[in-house]
Parts: C-alpha cells; structure tokens; sequence
C-alpha cells in the first residue's frame, strides 16, 4: 500500500497526554523532558517531595500546556488510584504511560534478605501492574494508548561484577509482563513496549562510580561495543519513538539501548 502520511510529524505528540513515573530525575526526567518537547502534557509522578517536579513542570507550561506534578508511590494501591483518578478528572484521557520508577537494592543470593526482595519486587514489577491497570483502564475506554516499560539489560543478562538477582529477575519479569499485555490490549489498540537501557549515567550509578572507577573501566564500559555507558538523553529518541505513531506497528518489543553490551 502506498504511504498516504505526512512523515513530517510522525513523532508529533502535541497535545498527548502522557505520564510519567519517578519523572523528576534521572532517566524518568529525560523522558518527560523528550515527551514535553514534541508537545505531550506530562503527569510527573514522584514518591515523596514535589518541588523538584513542580519546576520541571513549571518549565513545560511556561509556553503554554497543562502538565503537572504528583505525588505517588507506585507500589501502593491506594495511591495509583488517586493518580488516576486525577489523571481522568484534570484530562479526561491518557495517551501515553511510562513506567519508569525502579529501584535496587543490591546483594548476594545466599543470604538475600527477603523483605528487600519483596520491595524490589513490589516496586519494579507490581508498579509496573499496578500503574498499567490503572491508567489502561482509560487507554481501554477510548481505544487508544502507548504504554513504555523501563526494563533493563538486566533482565536479559546477569551482568556482571555487581550481584543483584533480585534486580534482574524483577526486570526480566518487566520484559515479560510487557508481552503479555501487549497480546492481551492489542484489541483495544493500546501498545505496549519497552526500553531496556544498558548502564546509563544517573544518581542511581554515580555513586558506583565514583566508589569503584575500576568496575566501570574494566566491566561497565568494556563491556559495550562502543566503549562508553551511556547518558541520559541518549534514551530520548527510543520513548518518542516508542510513544508516537512512528512506531504504530510496533508492540511487545524490548528495545534495547546499552551501548552493544548485550551483543557479545
Ligand atoms: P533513579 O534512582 O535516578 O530514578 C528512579 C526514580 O524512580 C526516582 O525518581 C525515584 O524517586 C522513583 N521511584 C522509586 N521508587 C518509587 C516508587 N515506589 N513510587 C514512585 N516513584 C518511585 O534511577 P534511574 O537510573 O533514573 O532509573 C530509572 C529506571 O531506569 C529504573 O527503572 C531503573 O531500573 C532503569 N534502569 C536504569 C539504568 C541505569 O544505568 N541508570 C539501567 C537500566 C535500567
């Protein structure tokens, strides 16, 4: 079939609205930053203080738009529910949900605790559920809505000096969940993909960093084809894509952005 659209805005998002978890820092903010400057209102989730987030959203009205800040733990039943009923009173809609908010707590299996395994697994995978249920609940209503998993390379690959099992399986279980609701809300037309990112420069690395400069010499940078870890904004261009009608065709894939790490 001919092409009959105006490839000049694939990547528009004016005018989508778009939420965003743990949105005020690191690669959550990159990505609201990505999304706010093709024309997306952004909802910048955030667990405790609002401050951060209210300037970044200060910034994204500044020319207009109705983006804003919230306060939610994602874990939390209770508090995704005020989010998304908050989404549908203030928008009515939501077009675009990127399930970004993730933590680590790393560790040896032997003697693994298991209080940090369940809260590593309540954040990133049942925020994921959670978050997914209740914002896709208005994705089902008006047929329509992308949804993005921050999943990692740790969920295709034990990487390697650092253990942190609970870490892996937790997004291996991301990449997974993504598939599954990709098959199961692909009749009501919502997409559902991932971005798995490889190391990548925030507040949750740089303390390893700065402690271990070795590790990321010797393992971290070596282990990418191209020799670096990545930044932040490095992983703009996949959430566009990925939240945009660029990708219409697109669903349960795992994009992965690492540099080439997970090549050899
Ligand atoms: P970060 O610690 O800088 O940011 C994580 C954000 O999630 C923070 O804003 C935090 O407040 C929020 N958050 C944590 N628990 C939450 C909860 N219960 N409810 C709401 N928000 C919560 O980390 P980052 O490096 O920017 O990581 C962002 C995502 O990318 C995570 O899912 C992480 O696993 C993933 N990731 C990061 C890297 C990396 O190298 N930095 C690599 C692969 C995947």
């Amino acid at each position: 079939m001919a092409g009959s659209r105006d490839y000049t805005r694939l990547f528009d998002l004016t005018g989508r609205k778009a939420i965003v978890t743990g949105g005020s820092r690191g690669i959550g903010r990159a990505l609201s930053e990505a999304l706010a400057a093709q024309g997306a209102n952004v909802a910048v989730v955030v667990r405790s203080s609002l401050d951060i987030a209210e300037d970044l959203v200060a910034g994204f009205n500044a020319s207009g738009g109705d983006s804003f800040a919230i306060q939610a733990d994602v874990s939390q039943p209770g508090d995704v529910e005020r989010l998304a009923a908050e989404v549908e009173a203030r928008w009515g809609r939501a077009d675009i949900l990127v399930n970004n908010a993730g933590i680590i707590h790393p560790g040896p299996i032997d003697d693994y605790r298991l209080d940090l395994w369940r809260d590593t697994m309540s954040v990133n995978v049942e925020g994921v559920l959670l978050m997914s249920q209740a914002i896709g609940r208005l994705m089902i209503r008006q047929g329509s809505g992308s949804i993005i998993n921050i999943g990692s390379m740790s969920g295709r690959i034990v990487n390697w000096p650092f253990r942190h099992a609970a870490y892996n399986v937790s997004k291996a279980a991301v990449h997974m969940l993504t598939k599954c609701l990709a098959t199961e809300w692909a009749e009501h037309k919502i997409r559902v993909n991932a971005i798995a990112p490889g190391y990548i420069l925030t507040e949750l690395t740089e303390d390893v960093l700065r402690d271990n400069p070795e590790v990321v010499r010797d393992h971290w940078a070596k282990g990418a084809v191209m020799d670096r870890i990545g930044t932040v904004d490095e992983l703009a261009g996949a959430v566009v894509y990925l939240a945009s009608d660029a990708s219409s065709f697109t669903t349960g894939e795992i994009h992965t952005v690492d540099g080439g790490l997970t090549l050899r």
